[in-house]
């Protein structure tokens, strides 16, 4: 059987690393997270971290070849021997495009493409309320979820984080950049007959199941 490629779409907040190592994980698929691993070069120092820094700080998008050369490296690695779920790749166009040359290069494709959604004052609760652990990157919230222990991760232990991205600011400037340079790629997967939605506002397990039934259709 050929790789298997899901795309998660959708605004920053709405849950697509949540349901994207959820579906990995029962798939089997390698979890792709644009976004971890600019964060990833950031702490070791790379040349490409320091790029990507000016951008992230702003809330910007990363230049789209720098972007794809990244996503292309990671591709390569073992783990996605059996396909990825992509999370927070492609997010524009011309990304997307990328992405198509290069599972075309193999015979395949994207075969889903899902939009996770939620109100903006839902993604702006979420984002300024939010924790991740340093280590696992599980996501918490201040008040929705908090951890059992304040600053620790229930699951590993690591300490907890708030993502210098995640202030009101540069908050409304991510979702601003979503609209003018994410949005656009909906229309692009819909043409391709790919394109799924799901409501993001639900409570994690039923997102859970609709996003698992979104790809079995
Ligand atoms: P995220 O963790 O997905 O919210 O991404 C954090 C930041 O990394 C974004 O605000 C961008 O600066 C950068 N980034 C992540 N994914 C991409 C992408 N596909 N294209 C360009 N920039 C990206």
């Amino acid at each position: 059987m050929g790789r298997r490629f899901i795309v998660l779409l959708g605004p920053p907040g709405a849950g697509k690393g949540t349901q994207a190592a959820r579906l990995a994980q029962a798939a089997g698929l390698a979890h792709l997270a644009s976004g971890d691993l600019f964060r990833e070069h950031l702490s070791r120092g790379t040349e490409l971290g320091k790029v990507a820094q000016a951008y992230m700080t702003r809330g910007e998008l990363v230049p789209d070849d720098v972007t794809t050369r990244m996503i292309a490296e990671r591709l390569a690695q073992p783990d996605a021997a059996t396909g990825a779920v992509f999370d927070g790749f492609p997010r524009t166009v011309a990304q997307a495009e990328g992405l198509d040359r290069l599972l075309a290069e193999h015979g395949e494709r994207v075969q889903r493409a899902v939009v996770i959604d939620a109100r903006r004052e839902e993604l702006v609760r979420r984002l300024t309320g939010r924790w991740l652990c340093r280590e696992c990157q599980t996501p918490y919230h201040q008040t929705s979820r908090p951890p059992r222990v304040p600053g620790r991760c229930d699951g590993c232990g690591g300490e907890l984080y708030q993502r210098p991205d995640d202030t009101v600011e540069v908050v409304e400037r991510r979702l601003a950049v979503y609209e003018d340079q994410t949005q656009p790629l909906l229309a692009w997967y819909e043409r391709a007959g790919v394109l799924a939605r799901v409501d993001g506002e639900r409570d994690v397990e039923a997102v859970q199941r609709a996003l698992a039934r979104a790809i079995a259709s």
